[in-house]
């Protein structure tokens, strides 16, 4: 790797190698992409889809089915579904119904309840409606427990709960064009009646197991993260897991999930094992309880401000003040354009596409180094220390952000077992195989994350029949197909809200915000003109079809030499089939704007009414 004299002076010492630490990460990449990809995985269906029961059910609801005809139903009450209940009910809409598979709003709030669950984008941005509720978050960084109860304060607040349909699926959805309305089937045999619907499936609901040999075979307890089994383990989402005591534990999986619960698994198991295929990033938490002081000084108008400054920052732009100040703003000041952005003023021009892109990559071997070095700090263990460094750039993977974790490999209770970049091999009936070794356990936990690479009605559990019988699925075969990310040409009056041609930012709900007033402007708009169906014209989305293909090949590169994981496909495609390719490649805070610029036209462009 040469580097460029000007990149050099901006860098400053470079007290690495970059060429060999790019030969490192180029090598781990390969040995661990795989050729079946995202298919490696096991679906949660059939013999295993009890993974996917709900443990958390306190009362069964018994009711019979509905016939009956609602304006507006939203799908998922998790932030989508309750921001769009929020921002639709704000805009006086009365007739609403909210339907979801588990027995309480919080989506992956609802279901992510595993010991030290918690969400690692600080919660003053990450909650929404805090002032609208009058809502403090106890901490800078909240436990899922809070998250939970907030969840279910929103859907107090906006009375989401009435006529809401809990422990109710979707199986079927299909429009009547003579009538203008969704025919909506259900699990329950509802075949209830909306004229809109807002579809917040979620977009990491669906949990998915390793693809291992022998996974039916193990005879020992097992479970997903996101159905924690607390009546095996004891305890709850604080810990105190009392079950474990004389139990041994092995946990596959350490994702920013692995990361978070294995600390409680090896403060109470009698033995844990954790089987490691890449170690994730793991930075500064600095969490700390809310500051009274700090509180109550706060001006009307605050939250918005926050989420404002702190998009603006994770987006590489420049803040004057940083009002988070925490590990997310930290590495994308370190590592992403404003690096590029601060060489530029120093040199007095733009920086040319290749300076930028190496400069970039410096400041990124840097950040990893201070993150490997972290391991090297913390964990007393000099080989165990070496096993847990990343060895990839800091967004191949998602950070993690954990004070806890790396220290837990000093307990004598706990051993982390590498698999080399290979994998867990095989399980038997009495445990997990990791090259060639068996290492028996009582309990497997499965950390392994959910289905990305599956297709969007995949995942949902159900497809859609929109006009003159096409399916969502067939309409999509090729890769998505929306107007601004929330209409299909030939689904009138639905909107796909989450992750469809989207903008996407560090505050997921920040982006569902926007979302749902998207979706209450247009919704009253067609209040105003007295139409009742609305549609993406097929040429509005063609246009936008051939805006998200042109700027996706934003990231393209960067996500091919990365180390595989649901970011790029696995590793087999770059950035095709993974997580960000059918993204708006100019970012959030241009499509946030685009949004409101459109809304300001007030002309739908792109959309027929009628
Ligand atoms: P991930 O998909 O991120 O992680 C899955 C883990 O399972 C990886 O470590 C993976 O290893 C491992 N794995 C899969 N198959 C095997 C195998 N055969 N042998 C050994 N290991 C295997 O799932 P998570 O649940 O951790 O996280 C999903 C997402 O949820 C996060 O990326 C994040 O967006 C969100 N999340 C957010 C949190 C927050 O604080 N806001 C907290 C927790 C989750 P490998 O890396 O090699 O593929």
């Amino acid at each position: 790797m040469k580097i460029d004299p000007t990149v050099q002076e901006m860098f400053g010492e470079m007290d690495f190698d970059p060429t060999a630490l790019k030969a490192k990460y180029l090598a781990e990449r390969d040995r661990r992409v795989r050729p079946d990809g995202s298919t490696q995985y096991q679906e949660v269906t059939a013999e295993f889809s009890h993974y996917v029961d709900d443990p958390y059910v306190e009362q069964p609801i018994e009711r019979a089915p509905l016939f009956d005809t609602v304006e507006i139903a939203i799908i998922g009450g998790g932030f989508g579904g309750l921001l769009a209940g929020a921002r639709l009910r704000e805009a006086g809409f009365k007739d609403l119904r909210v339907i979801e598979k588990a027995a309480d709003f919080g989506g992956t709030w609802y279901w992510n309840r595993y010991p030290g669950a918690m969400c690692d984008v600080e919660s003053y941005c990450y909650l929404p409606l805090l002032e609208e509720l009058g809502y403090m978050p106890k901490h800078k960084y909240s436990f899922a427990a809070e998250i939970l109860e907030h969840s279910k304060r929103i859907a107090r607040h906006f009375d989401l709960y009435d006529n809401a349909c809990l422990q109710t699926s979707v199986t079927d959805m299909s429009w009547d064009e003579a009538e203008g309305y969704w025919t909506i089937s259900t699990d329950r045999g509802d075949k209830m009646r909306a004229r809109y619907v807002a579809m917040a499936n979620g977009p990491l609901s669906r949990p998915k197991l390793p693809g291992i040999e022998g996974i039916n075979e193990f005879k020992g307890h097992t479970f997903h993260t996101s159905r924690w089994d607390y009546n095996y383990t004891g305890g709850n989402s604080s810990g105190n897991l009392t079950g474990l005591k004389d139990k041994r534990v092995g946990i596959i999986g350490t994702g920013a999930t692995g990361v978070q619960c294995i600390p409680h698994l090896g403060e109470w198991a009698q033995q844990l094992y954790v089987f490691q295929r890449t170690p994730s990033s793991i930075d500064e938490r600095n969490n700390h309880e809310t500051d009274p002081d700090w509180a109550a000084s706060l001006e009307p108008g605050w939250q918005q401000e926050r989420m404002d400054n702190f998009n603006v920052l994770v987006s590489g732009g420049h803040q004057d003040v940083d009002l988070i100040n925490d590990g997310w703003t930290d590495i994308m000041r370190n590592v992403t354009g404003t690096v590029a952005k601060s060489a530029s003023q120093k040199l007095g021009r733009r920086l040319t596409k290749i300076e930028r892109a190496q400069l970039m990559e410096l400041c990124d071997f840097r950040k990893m180094n201070q993150v490997r070095e972290r391991a090297e700090e913390l964990v007393a263990d000099p080989t165990v220390a070496e096993a847990l460094k990343p060895w990839y750039r800091q967004f191949c993977k998602r950070p993690c952000f954990h004070d806890e974790y790396l220290p837990t490999y000093n307990r004598d209770n706990v051993a982390l077992i590498d698999s080399d970049g290979k994998g867990v091999e095989r399980l038997t009936e009495n445990g997990v195989v990791v090259n060639g070794v068996e290492y028996e356990v009582d309990c497997l936990v499965f950390a392994t994350g959910f289905e990305v690479g599956t297709s969007y009605t995949k995942r949902a559990g159900y497809d859609i029949t929109g006009r003159d019988g096409k399916t969502l699925s067939n309409h999509w075969a090729e890769g998505l197909r929306t107007h601004q990310g929330l209409q299909s040409h030939g689904f009138p009056n639905c909107f796909f809200m989450g992750f469809t041609q989207t903008a996407i930012t560090v505050n997921v709900p920040h982006a569902l915000n926007e979302q749902a007033k998207h979706i209450a402007y247009i919704l009253s708009e067609l209040r105003e003109r007295n139409a009742k169906v609305v549609e993406a014209t097929a040429e509005g989305e063609q246009a936008y079809v051939d805006e998200i293909r042109a700027k996706a090949t934003v990231g393209a590169r960067f996500y091919a030499e990365c180390t595989p994981g649901y970011y790029n496909g696995e590793g087999t495609s770059g950035n095709r089939g993974g997580f960000f390719s059918d993204m708006y490649g100019d970012g959030s805070i241009r499509f946030f704007k685009v949004l409101e610029k459109w809304r300001a036209a007030g002309d739908l462009n792109g959309l027929a009414l009628r």
